[in-house]
């Protein structure tokens, strides 16, 4: 999980997407980039750390230019180093010209890596970001390609997620899967500046009224001449009919106040809380809790359907990070006792409906039930905003081996045991697919194995396949 930022057309491009990736910290605290065009120059700036440790005024007075692209990343593929930090700048005879920043993960980045390695082509990192902008940029020069057609060619070659952007000395460029798997929206202020983000509350805090999505397999260039959208027909790059965005991203990922697919991610958390609810009929409890904060509207939405007072008797510490996206277990399992604190004097004799959004490895949510079980809880009902978690992600959201995954090492009613709550139930994937408006276009293969795109190549994911 990655957040990326484009700017075009303002000469404060920096300050703008420096303000556009703080605004998408969530989708990734390990390092931070941005690359700025002056229109001669493209200049870099990217280190490990926040946005707001990496980048103030200093740092920005040094990234002069009209177009700038931003990254925020969390790793999926490959180690948390500079290295594999992003945007990545490819330095050619005439300096440094492209520059690029991707949010998704490559599935058959081995066999293009290869390819490429054989045809002389040197990577300084594994990042996924990188083999994209130096395929295009063998595309174009050996090939003698225009930039649209070697990113055409990529979306035919290159299979995976990824939302990118993509810096000349003098465009912007934004395009986006076949398959739409990771968000990404644009629009174009009451100035005239292009704005392109992850996420659309990137593009509320830039005042950025008109909005719309980059569409599948969509190439859309911001020029001095003016904004160019190619629509390509997306199933000459794919094989589903549809898209397949990811599911995930409204359960938990996204940000509430962002709407992107078609949907506000608040509303579809909300219809998730009434799915729940409507499973638990018969359930007597005091009050609604969620495991804050990705889970606050889905105990909203079950909390009005079952007319349950809502309730936050957790204490969130908002300033450790997101448990689930650090790397190491050891950083993983601190986290959760540093994070969360308990309401005093509130939890003694109540019957409680804990929500959360999912299970992963299920150690989080073993130690937030042990830390309510100290404040004389009566009952605890967990339920679950996903299904269960049986599948690798392989579209750039870290999630751990199929090994690691709780629902692949025990039954429901153990993990019931092990978590230590009264009852435990998980949404019904059926009823998942009701609470956005198209639920065939989403993907649920870390639910149901059902993945979108296989490469058949990589040994985990052959045996994923057989699997599933
Ligand atoms: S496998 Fe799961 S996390 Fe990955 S894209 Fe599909 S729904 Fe999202």
């Amino acid at each position: 999980m990655c957040g990326i930022v484009g700017i075009f057309g303002s000469a404060q491009a920096a300050e703008m997407a420096a303000l556009a990736m703080f605004t998408e910290q969530h989708r990734g605290q390990e390092s931070c980039g941005m690359a700025v065009s002056d229109g001669k120059v493209i200049r870099l700036h990217k280190k490990m750390g926040l946005v707001k440790e990496v980048f103030n005024s200093d740092t920005l007075s040094h990234l002069p230019g009209n177009i700038a692209i931003g990254h925020v990343r969390y790793p999926t593929k490959g180690s948390a180093t500079e290295f594999n930090s992003q945007p990545h700048l490819v330095e050619t005879l005439y300096g440094p010209r492209y520059a690029l920043a991707s949010n998704g993960d490559i599935v058959n980045y081995r066999q293009i890596r290869e390819e490429m390695e054989a045809d002389g082509v040197y990577f300084n990192s594994d990042n996924d970001g990188e083999l994209i902008v130096k395929y295009i940029v063998r595309e174009m020069e050996s090939r003698d390609q225009s930039i649209i057609d070697a990113i055409r060619h990529l979306m035919k070659e290159v299979k995976g997620a990824y939302s990118t952007v993509l810096a000349t000395r003098d465009a912007l460029y934004m395009f986006r899967d076949p398959y739409s798997i990771r968000p990404m929206v644009w629009g174009r202020n009451a100035g005239g500046v292009v704005v392109v983000a992850s996420e659309s509350c990137a593009l509320d805090i830039l005042e950025v009224q008109q909005r719309f999505e980059v569409p599948p397999a969509g190439i859309i260039r911001a020029h001095n001449d003016g904004v160019t959208i190619i629509e390509n027909d997306p199933n000459l790059y794919r094989t589903a009919q549809e898209t397949r965005h990811c599911i995930f991203e409204h359960i938990y990922f996204s940000r509430p106040d962002s709407h992107h697919f078609g949907e506000n991610v608040f509303e579809v958390r909300e219809a998730i809380g009434r799915a729940l609810a409507k499973q638990d009929n018969d359930l007597e409890a005091d009050l609604v809790m969620p495991v804050p904060d990705s889970s606050n509207f889905i105990a909203m939405g079950y909390a009005q359907a079952k007319g349950l007072p809502f309730s936050l008797g957790l204490i969130r510490n908002h300033y450790v990070g997101r448990t689930f996206i650090k790397p190491l277990q050891t950083i993983r399992d601190e986290s959760v006792r540093q994070k969360f604190n308990l309401l005093p004097n509130f939890f003694a004799g109540k019957r409680i409906v804990l929500i959360d959004d999912s299970i992963v490895r299920g150690t989080t949510i073993r130690q937030i039930v042990e830390l309510i079980k100290k404040g004389g809880v009566k009952e605890i009902h967990l339920r679950l905003g996903s299904p269960q978690v049986c599948h690798p992600c392989y579209y750039g959201i870290d999630t751990p081996t199929r090994e690691e995954l709780v629902a692949n090492r025990f039954a429901l009613e153990e993990i019931r045991q092990r978590t230590g709550v009264d009852t435990l139930k998980h949404i019904d994937i059926n009823d998942l697919r009701h609470c956005v408006g198209n639920g065939t276009e989403y993907c649920y293969a870390c639910f149901n194995g059902d993945y979108p795109i296989r490469d058949t190549s990589s040994a985990d994911q052959f045996h994923e396949c057989i699997r599933s």
